[in-house]
């Protein structure tokens, strides 16, 4: 069987079957995992149900990131279904759409600055306090989506660089909370993939050529490359793993002249 055989995992983060969070809950799917899934707003809720039966999910639950009730409410109710939570997956973000175009300082405004940073990083936080007591028996693991424009600046990329910056540093503050109690926390920062929240970045066509032509892997990451990551960053086999950032680029981060 496989390495995540009876884990339970709360997969956040579906809109298509090109979200890297259907790559994510597959991956976990085919290593044994029992799977639970969310969805944003009623919109979405056919979509993901559709999706989430393909992997034998039964749970389901509507959880807006930007409430704290209704995160709570989505937890409570997983717990009073599973008893305990092995694994939650954070893969959502949300920056206004013309914020993501052109200017960086030009563009940016206060409103999608704190609305990008409250859903894209605070959230995680958010999940983790809702989760924490169900993962308190036997410890846990959770996972979150990260990109280069954390560290380096890209431009189009604007307002989410900031927000995926205060990702990673949520996640390492993150680890060290919640270490002692067994729950590790860790990002993964994927290349450029073409997915619905992709489209809404200006010319976002240029980040998938560009890593295709220079990464030392001359490819595109896909969301089956970033689920393996997850599922096994999740699992026992990375039990000494926490607090960190891991690359799923092809290698484009490591390059400095291409
Ligand atoms: P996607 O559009 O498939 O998924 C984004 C998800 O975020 C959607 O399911 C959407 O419902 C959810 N979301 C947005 N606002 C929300 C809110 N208020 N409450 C609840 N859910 C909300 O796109 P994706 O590319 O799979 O994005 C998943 C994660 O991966 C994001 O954090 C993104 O920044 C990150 N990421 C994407 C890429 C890429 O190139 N696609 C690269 C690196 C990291």
């Amino acid at each position: 069987m496989g390495f995540l055989k009876d884990k339970k995992a709360v997969v956040i983060g579906l809109a298509s079957n090109r979200s890297i969070a259907f790559g994510i809950a597959k991956a976990m799917r085919r290593e044994g995992a029992e799977l639970a899934l969310t969805y944003q707003n009623e919109r979405l809720e056919e979509r993901v149900r559709k999706l989430g039966s393909e992997l034998d999910c039964t749970l389901y639950y509507p959880c807006n990131l930007e409430s704290d009730h209704e995160i709570t409410a989505a937890m409570g109710y997983f717990g009073d279904r599973w008893g305990n939570l092995d694994i939650l997956v954070h893969s959502a973000a949300f920056a206004p759409r013309e914020e993501l175009e052109g200017d960086y300082v030009e563009k940016s405004t206060r409103e999608g600055f704190l609305q990008s940073h409250e859903i894209s990083s605070y959230s995680f936080t958010a999940l983790a306090k809702a989760a924490r007591p169900l993962m308190k028996e036997a410890g846990g693991a959770l996972v979150t989506l990260s990109y280069l424009g954390a560290e380096r600046a890209i431009p189009n990329y604007n307002i989410m660089g900031p927000a995926k910056a205060s990702l990673e540093a949520n996640v390492r503050y993150m680890a060290l909370s919640l270490g002692p109690e067994n729950i590790r926390v860790n990002a993964i920062s994927a290349g450029p993939i073409r997915t619905l929240a992709a489209s809404g970045i200006a010319n976002f066509r240029s980040f998938l050529e560009h890593t295709a032509c220079a990464s030392p892997l001359r490819r595109n990451v896909s969301i089956d490359d970033v689920g393996n990551t997850a599922a096994f960053l999740c699992s026992e086999l990375a039990a000494g793993i926490t607090g960190q950032t891991i690359y799923v680029d092809a290698g484009y981060n490591i390059v400095g002249l291409s």
